[in-house]
């Protein structure tokens, strides 16, 4: 049926619907027409490749596929032209005037639910080719099939219930749309704006989209390309353009995957922390496409807290475009997507570290703090995180760091925990009384120098079965040592330890004999249970409450010590001086714990003692 005087047409109820919420919500979210439209021209270029691969007669066949914006700030208008496969009379009718599409219909039906009072909501949709609508006076939709024999028409609304369908003479193949903006929406009449906008949204569409006869989409969409022929350079060119970064990437992964959803991915680990720099917590930047369209620059849920260190691209077919980032249906979809990608990556880390052992522990030297956190606060992937965490141990080199499994494998048959250290740094665990015990007994503990270590620790808990355990709790006993000789015999050392602990009084919970002191007199182990000196020293640094509560400790003591021996000997020989001694033990195993509050008095005993030598 065709027709040369103009055919007037009523909108179907659901579109006047629509129509009606669309142009009379305020919402801030405008731009996005622009996104919907490019998209379509890009889906009717597509299309019309694939026409060409099985239909010899094509109208305008030497047509390039591209796409063309037009602006013009005089005339208030914007056209969105592409030479794709164009519409027919019918096609016209039946895909602009009625509710084809499913994103309108779950858009309508999220109003329906209630989501009319949220204005917002459309901005969260889109809602199609009726987006212009929020900015256009009048809409013209000047379209020629890609079928020899149909003529070309022009269909045209100012989107308040009818439309007018004409036939036009000389119209080439494709859809051209002219919107004849508002007052109020001129800007997206200006060049710098509308560029703006499509390199924000449109930046990867794969056919050229010149803005008044200029190119403006040059960069390719990487992540749909075959991982083989993509050289180094054109990865790290993309990861600049895409996460307006500065340095190259330290790590990629590239993977697609099918079932169960379709995802191709390109993620890109930086090579700089910024977070441990100080500067402020990153937000999400693995950008949401569905076929190189831009639907969320920054998803939130997309992947857990832990991965926000992740820069790159997700783009999945199965999303629908004018995704709603409320309705349960998207939640559970994007949730999906995050546990396919989160496990892929993990994966990925694995095999880095089985693979590329030095340059896992370079990234891990970076952003271990980010799988701390995951081991220690995601449930559901805390047992593979576990497994990627590295320590420096009281048997690997200065810098050179173990994983649990490698530590477990080097666990004797008698050790049921593993064992660790929170401390400053190497030469700090090393040199205090705790270790020696351990490394007398052969047995290895991890070292952990920051101060999120002790909570990790505490909150993974365990590692195969075993129990993550501090070396300096005062629970862990130790097996037997070969008694020493020389040492002070049981009997002595129970009337040393009746004194200390009188002598010593309020500032002791208990004195004994230790297991694990070797080379050093006297160790301090905090006897408050659910406050570790670390901790006590973070919360001090914090100013928090609690951190000043008096505070007690066990005194334990190394029986074969020279100076242990003396101070048994010197008790009743000289007891005044053997008080002071007896004191400065306890702060001398105080510092070595970090809980040495305030030195003024040490400084005078020491002051004091000095003058007896
Ligand atoms: P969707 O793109 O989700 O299908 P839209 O509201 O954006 O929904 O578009 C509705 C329909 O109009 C499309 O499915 C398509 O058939 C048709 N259409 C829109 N723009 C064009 C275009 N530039 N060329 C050809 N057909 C188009
Ligand atoms: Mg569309």
């Amino acid at each position: 049926m065709s027709t040369t005087t103009p055919q007037k047409f009523e909108f179907q109820a659901e579109i006047k619907q629509l129509l009606d919420i669309v142009i009379h919500s305020l919402y801030t979210e405008k731009e996005i027409f622009v996104r919907e439209l490019v998209s379509n021209a890009s889906d009717a270029l597509e299309k019309l490749r694939h026409t060409q691969l099985t239909e010899k007669e094509i109208f305008d066949e030497t047509l390039e596929l591209e796409i063309n914006v037009t602006t013009d700030d005089k005339a208030k208008t914007i056209t969105i032209q592409d030479f794709g496969i164009g519409m027919t009379r019918e096609e016209l009718v039946k895909n602009l005037g009625t509710i084809a599409h499913s994103g309108s219909k779950a858009f309508l039906k999220a109003l329906g639910e209630g989501g009319a009072k949220n204005t917002n909501l459309i901005g969260q949709f889109g809602v199609g080719f009726y987006s212009a609508f929020m900015v256009a006076k009048s809409v013209k939709v000047y379209s020629r099939s890609w079928k020899k024999d149909e003529p070309g028409h022009v269909w045209s609304s100012d989107g308040s219930g009818s439309y007018e369908i004409e036939e036009v003479e000389g119209q080439r193949r494709g859809a051209k749309i002219v919107i004849e903006l508002k007052d109020d929406c001129a800007e997206f009449a200006q060049e710098w704006k509308v560029e703006e906008i499509v390199k924000r949204y449109s930046a990867f569409v794969s056919f050229p989209i010149n803005l008044n006869g200029k190119r403006i989409n040059t960069v390719q969409a990487l992540w749909l390309r075959n991982k083989n022929e993509i050289k180094e350079e054109e990865y790290t060119e993309f990861y600049k353009f895409q996460a307006h970064a500065f340095d190259e990437p330290r790590l990629r992964l590239h993977f697609s995957a099918d079932a169960p959803l379709s995802i191709n991915a390109l993620l890109f680990v930086p090579k700089e922390n910024t977070e441990k720099l100080g500067l402020s917590r990153l937000e999400p930047a693995v950008a949401l496409y569905c076929r190189k369209v831009l639907i969320d620059a920054k998803p939130k849920d997309l992947l857990p807290e832990w991965l926000r260190f992740l820069k790159g691209v997700v783009d999945s077919e199965d999303l629908p475009l004018n995704i709603s980032r409320e309705t349960m249906q998207d939640k559970a979809l994007i949730e999906k997507l995050n546990k396919v990608i989160t496990k892929r990556f993990l994966k990925f880390l694995e095999d880095e570290a089985k693979n590329r052992a030095e340059g896992y522990d370079a990234f891990f030297k970076e952003f271990g703090h980010f799988i701390k956190e995951g081991a220690a606060l995601d449930y559901t992937h805390k047992e593979q995180l576990t497994k990627l965490l590295r320590f420096e141990s009281s048997l690997t080199e200065k810098g050179k760091t173990t994983s649990l499994a490698d530590y477990v494998t080097r666990m004797g048959t008698e050790q049921k925990d593993v064992y660790y250290l929170v401390g400053p740094n190497r030469a700090s665990i090393e040199s205090g009384p705790y270790l020696e015990g351990f490394k007398a007994r052969n047995l290895e503990v991890l070292f952990c120098y920051e101060a999120v270590d002790e909570y990790v620790m505490n909150n993974v808990r365990e590692f195969d079965g075993k129990k993550l355990t501090a070396a300096d709790h005062a629970d862990v006993k130790l097996s037997d040592l070969p008694k020493p000789e020389g040492a002070l015999s049981d009997d002595d050392v129970k009337t040393l330890t009746g004194w200390l602990k009188e002598t010593l009084g309020e500032r002791v919970a208990d004195v004994k004999a230790s297991d694990r002191l070797v080379d050093s007199p006297v160790l301090a182990l905090n006897a408050d249970k659910f406050m570790s000196p670390h901790m006590r020293r973070m919360m001090k640094a914090m100013n928090k409450e609690g951190a000043d509560s008096p505070l007690r400790v066990n005194l334990e003591i190394n029986p074969r010590h020279a100076v242990i021996k003396r101070l048994f000997d010197t008790r009743s020989s000289q007891p005044e001086k053997a008080r002071l001694v007896a004191e400065q033990l306890l702060d001398n195993a105080l510092i070595s714990a970090g809980l040495l509050d305030d030195a003024t008095t040490m400084v005078a005993r020491l002051n004091k003692l000095l003058e007896s030598v």
